[in-house]
């Protein structure tokens, strides 16, 4: 494996972009499913290098930002029982739920705890046998079994105090329910790296064939990045959608079938609520009948109340590729990074955080005049 320093260096990037010029014969919209790749490509400055013709829209590929604000206040409500701890990873702290945030509850008496992996949650949850621990299983198929093997560890070591509340959700749904919107009209995909280390390649094929799309799994990586959107070009020039596999260093055409056994084993598919998307059938993980004593909404009897999303935030729109952050009359005035309003502007990963870190203040006008390659969505395609 190459170091990540090859993979940011002139000598590999710089024939790419080249090629990607050459190659590029019409305007094309390709959407960067993974929140990992548009920090990436911001980041690395990648929009700037590229021809003018070439729009990259963002996805739902931010475990956080999909995050419906009725799980938020299920955590929420979870943090308000005295005897209950908190344990979450970071990101999650500061997402608004319809009126405050995990940190707002620390802030007012409630024990939230950040941790760096579920396993981290069943270690507090053994050091504090008093307290139950509750992990709010959020993320994609990337997470999804560590989470299971938490849950696993848990019943071996006979646990009667570790509780996760699943909120977990599966990506082929999700773009197969952005696909069917006629109104997106995207040409590609840049199939998310870490996702596709678990599912495998060949799971976009049905993707493919079904909506005529381009699809490439890409790293991280500028090389990967630019390999990635190479691809594509070449898959819609030639009239031949279909799948191409540039992470092979990581991602195989079957997957991670261990990782895929765990998911299963504790999981079982659900009809599932995502921010901006709604409930998409079947792209849920829920927690089988044998794993059910580690259901935090059951043994806490936590209420499920409908979603009620921060007033005048446009993350929906922003989530499925049809709006621009600039275009929110709350960027960068109610909305930063310090003072979220929606949950795009807390993560690292979300798009709002992503254009506010290296885009600025900017208006809708002046980072479109600024930054010619991004679509809007009143843009002509
Ligand atoms: Fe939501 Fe803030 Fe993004 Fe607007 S700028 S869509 S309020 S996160």
């Amino acid at each position: 494996m190459k170091c990540a320093d090859e993979f940011r260096s002139r000598a590999i990037t710089a024939p790419l972009i080249e090629e990607i010029a050459r190659s590029l014969v019409r305007p094309v919209r390709i959407m960067e499913v993974c929140g990992t790749h548009t920090m990436s490509i911001f980041r690395h400055g990648i929009r700037s290098l590229l021809p003018e013709g070439i729009t990259l829209l963002s996805g739902p590929g931010c475990p956080v930002c999909v995050t419906p604000a009725r799980h938020i206040d299920a955590f929420l409500s979870a943090a308000d029982r005295p005897q209950v701890t908190i344990a979450t990873f970071g990101d999650l702290i500061r997402v608004p739920g319809a009126e405050r945030s995990l940190a707002g509850a620390r802030a007012g008496g409630a024990r939230v705890e950040i941790v760096y992996s579920p396993m981290d949650a069943l270690t507090l949850a053994q050091q504090e046998p008093e307290r139950t621990v509750l992990f709010p299983a959020i993320g994609f198929e990337t997470t999804a079994p560590t989470i299971a093997a938490t849950i696993l560890a848990a019943e071996r070591l006979g646990l009667t105090n570790f509780l996760i509340i699943a909120a977990g959700k599966t990506m082929p749904q999700a773009l197969e329910a952005l696909m069917a919107d006629s109104e997106l009209q995207v040409d590609g995909l840049l199939c998310p790296g870490h996702v596709s280390a678990i599912i495998g390649s060949e799971t976009y094929r049905p993707l493919a064939d079904r909506y005529h799309l381009a699809c490439a799994v890409a790293g991280f990586e500028p090389a990967d990045i630019l390999a990635g959107l190479l691809s594509l070009i070449r898959q819609i020039n030639h009239g031949q959608p279909g799948v191409e596999n540039c992470y092979t260093r990581a991602v195989t055409r079957e997957g991670n079938v261990r990782a895929q056994q765990l998911i299963n084993e504790v999981f079982e598919p659900a009809d599932s609520d995502w921010r901006g998307l709604g409930t998409i059938p079947g792209s849920g993980l829920m927690l089988r009948e044998k794993y059910r004593r580690f259901d935090g909404m059951e043994q806490l009897d936590i209420p499920i109340q409908a979603s009620r999303e921060p007033k005048g935030c446009r993350c929906g729109e922003i989530l499925k590729g049809k709006l621009l952050p600039p275009d929110c009359p709350l960027y960068g005035t109610a909305c930063t990074p310090l003072q979220p309003v929606g949950p795009c502007m807390v993560s690292n990963e979300g798009t709002c955080a992503a254009y506010f870190r290296y885009s600025g203040r900017k208006t809708s006008t002046a980072h479109q005049n600024t930054k010619p390659f991004f679509a809007s969505s009143t843009e002509p395609s």
